[in-house]
């Protein structure tokens, strides 16, 4: 299958295929380039899936290439760059650590978004994920990841003529997929087994190349199960409590056999949100196995481990039953050591200690545990408090590494060769370096405008596209393809609203006062228009009633056609609203967001952030880089919060930002808005990237970790030497099963407070 099936390109340019098969090609531009030019039409309809491409394409088309000296000088040219990448011994991390390159760390998620072509996301988390395996992969970092290979991944979104979110899920075809099944020494493909109620699970594995970084991807479709449990692994966040809690099972527990049965032994184990807490779960139950007791073993499990909390909002951490819990866990506690109540305890709040917390558990069993910005640390120490009791608010035991953005995968090629003009010709090797980026000042406005409009020249013209192919194809209401932004304008001063649809985000903020609004879309001098897109959990009605609401405006002769929703967002659109907007929006309730990542991807382009002072706002706005919505307001009642933002929401726009975006030279240049994006790229573009993120997971979290197993090895893990941000053990409380064992009352340098 796969890779077997597809026809041999020329043996002259047959690298393609492996080159297919490793999603390095989707964050190296010359790459993207090479399987483009083959067939470009070809290259659209397989939605940019080499993979596909190489399947499907004519024969002939392959032979010219391979006699053409153009497309040869780039292949051999890709290839060579390729093949550089894969076997570096000089990266980041080697040379910086050299002792420590031949560890793993494992790093469990339950999405990954590396390319949309693999559709394995839903948002925001999974993009984190994916740009985290990219940038390990770019630093030499030695991760393997896991997950769970969906067939049909998330939905698609599809609005209905009155705006109703309309759910559709499409099957992958793995033949057509980037994906490897892994075998064992035999030629057999790997399967293991997940103990689940009074059954087993068994689990297919399958291998994604990321680089040098492998996913391996966990696929309950296998003939010896149950129907239910084949489609276990199917869907991402659909079913009910049950499912989800047998997802989790099967990535937490499956996982950690699965890394076994390849039989790596990761030095550190990453849990990047509470859905993958079951893995530490596992990990003491084999120590267990082999004649420890549950104390000894959770605490060695706890050094080595690293858990990464996401969820400032108490309903987006994962809770079940404990009903629910006991029918699945009834035959694993007991492997544990433990009975029922101390099992289930390690799930429990004392403030709620009806439900089992996965985040909760994360944070028990884990002695590295960070939120995602600087401003979640400190919501986290004020959310989680309860499970230190004895510590002060400011030393609970969680500190932050703020969330960032892969800048290979969001900047734009034109952007990217401005960069390399006039930055340097490296500068995507010393990206995270803030030096580097004083030079975006010298670069002249012209240039920067004129890459500037063809953004958005190009994002108008994706969305236009799209409009029309759904009035042709799909016949839908010439009112519809107007509300998907048939009518918007590439001179217009365009605000991009992109997100989830769900409370706290607060899309229809900037509806607050609908007449202040059309005043300002139907300008003749100075219009505004507004894209929106996002998705609302199926589950979530009043998601959907917010979307209903944006697209109603849309619908509405009265806003000029100057409001757009468009369709199924995801990471491709994505990247043409990140690139092309002028103004990124975010409104969310303060303290609700715990990072956001999309108003860094539109920085690295020159688009300026207007946005509530949360997530990482709160550290990347110095006042001159964008516009910040002030969140001191924390203490009052919603709806006063919502009018006091909405107030200063529009008088930005009015007095400042409209303003400054009209204001012209001559040739039509706006000297004022383009000193913004330059500070905006200046300011922002080395802080919040994936570089800077992943080297302080490998000095704040990894290297603790590691040093703990390593004295663990030794038998030494008393020893003073384990620095003071990991817990010594000798802290622990005598049952660790009903409280956290890592109890500290000193602070480390690291729980300082933020800017
Ligand atoms: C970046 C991204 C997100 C996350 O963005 P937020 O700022 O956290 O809302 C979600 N979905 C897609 C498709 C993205 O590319």
């Amino acid at each position: 299958m796969n890779s077997l099936s597809t026809p041999k390109p020329p043996k002259r340019i047959g690298e393609l295929s492996e080159l297919a098969y490793n999603l390095w090609w989707s964050w190296h531009i010359d790459a993207r380039q090479l399987f483009k030019v083959l067939d470009r039409p070809l290259w659209k309809a397989t939605g940019h899936n080499p993979v596909k491409l190489l399947q499907q394409i004519a024969p002939y088309r392959l032979v010219a290439a391979a006699g053409d000296p153009i497309f040869l000088k780039n292949y051999d040219s890709v290839i060579s760059d390729f093949k550089a990448d894969m076997s570096a011994t000089s990266t980041w991390f080697n040379t910086e650590y050299p002792h420590l390159a031949q560890h793993t760390i494992a790093y469990f998620s339950l999405e990954f978004a590396i390319h949309y072509s693999l559709p394995l996301y839903a948002g925001g988390l999974g993009i984190l994920a994916g740009d985290y395996c990219k940038e390990a992969s770019d630093l030499g970092l030695p991760i393997v990841g896991v997950g769970f290979m969906y067939p049909q991944g998330y939905f698609h979104q599809y609005i209905s003529a009155d705006g109703w979110q309309e759910e559709a899920y499409e099957q992958l075809g793995f033949t057509e997929a980037p994906i490897h099944p892994v075998l064992t020494a035999q030629g057999q493909a790997m399967h293991i087994e997940v103990p689940l109620d009074a059954r087993s699970v068994h689990v297919a594995v399958w291998q994604v190349n990321v680089g040098r970084v492998k996913l391996y991807l966990l696929d309950t479709n296998v003939e010896d199960n149950l129907p239910s449990d084949r489609g276990l692994s199917a869907r991402l966040y659909a079913g009910d409590r049950e499912m989800r809690l047998h997802q989790e099972i099967v990535l937490g527990i499956g996982g950690v056999r699965v890394l076994r049965a390849l039989g790596i032994e990761p030095a550190v184990w990453h849990a990047n949100e509470g859905h993958t807490a079951f893995m530490m779960l596992e990990r003491t139950r084999e120590l267990v196995e082999k004649g420890l007791d549950f104390t000894e073993a959770a605490n060695k499990v706890r050094d080595t481990t690293v858990f990464t909390t996401h969820t400032p909002v108490p309903a987006g951490n994962d809770v079940f039953s404990l009903e629910l819990m006991e029918r699945c866990f009834h035959r694993y506690w007991g492997t544990l050591g433990l009975d029922r109540d101390a099992f289930l305890k390690l799930g429990m709040q004392d403030s709620d200690n009806t439900v089992f917390n996965m985040t909760v558990l994360g944070l028990r069993m884990a002695n590295q545990r960070n939120g995602v910005s600087q401003l979640h640390r400190e919501v986290c120490h004020r959310m989680w408090h309860s499970l230190w009791p004895d510590a002060t608010e400011e030393d609970v035991p969680i500190t932050s590494v703020t969330n960032g953005i892969h800048v290979p995968t969001w900047v734009a090629p034109q952007m990217a060769r401005l960069y390399e003009r006039h930055l340097s010709h490296d500068w995507l090797k010393r990206h995270d370096d803030p030096a580097l980026w004083e030079h975006v000042l010298a670069i002249p406005d012209e240039e920067i405008w004129a890459v500037r409009r063809w953004l958005k020249y190009k994002l108008i013209g994706a969305v236009q596209d799209r409009a029309r192919k759904r009035w042709s194809e799909d016949n839908v209401a010439p009112v519809q393809a107007l509300a998907m932004g048939a009518l918007l304008d590439t001179e217009t001063l365009t605000l991009g609203f992109s997100r989830r649809f769900t409370d706290y985000k607060r899309a229809a903020l900037i509806l607050y006062d609908v007449s202040r609004l059309k005043r300002m879309l139907r300008s003749k001098l100075q219009p505004v228009q507004i894209i929106f897109s996002g998705k609302a959990h199926p589950n979530d009605e009043h998601g959907k009633q917010l979307i209903q609401e944006i697209y109603t405006v849309a619908k509405d002769p009265e806003f000029g056609g100057r409001i757009a929703f468009i369709e199924d967002y995801d990471m491709h659109m994505a990247r043409y609203l990140v690139q092309g907007t002028d103004v990124w929006l975010n409104t969310p309730r303060p303290l609700q967001e715990a990072s956001g990542t999309s108003g860094q991807k539109a920085a690295i382009n020159g688009v300026p952030h207007l946005s509530v002072l949360d997530g990482w706002w709160y550290e990347g706005y110095n006042g001159t880089n964008g516009w910040a919505i002030h969140n001191d307001v924390e203490a009052i009642d919603p709806a006063d919060q919502d009018k006091a933002d909405a107030e200063e929401l529009y008088s930005l726009l009015e007095n400042k930002i409209i303003p400054l975006y009209y204001e012209r030279d001559i040739n039509g240049v706006p000297h004022g808005w383009i000193r913004i994006i330059k500070e905006t790229i200046r300011s922002n573009a080395p802080l919040f990237s994936a570089r800077r993120m992943a080297k302080e997971y490998t000095e704040q979290m990894y290297l603790a970790a590691v040093q703990s197993s390593q004295l663990m090895q030794m038998g030494e893990r008393q020893s003073p030497a384990i620095p003071n941000t990991s817990y010594s053990p000798s802290q622990a409380p005598e049952t660790p099963a009903s409280s956290p064992a890592s109890v500290s009352t000193h602070s480390t340098s690291r729980t300082k407070k933020g800017a």
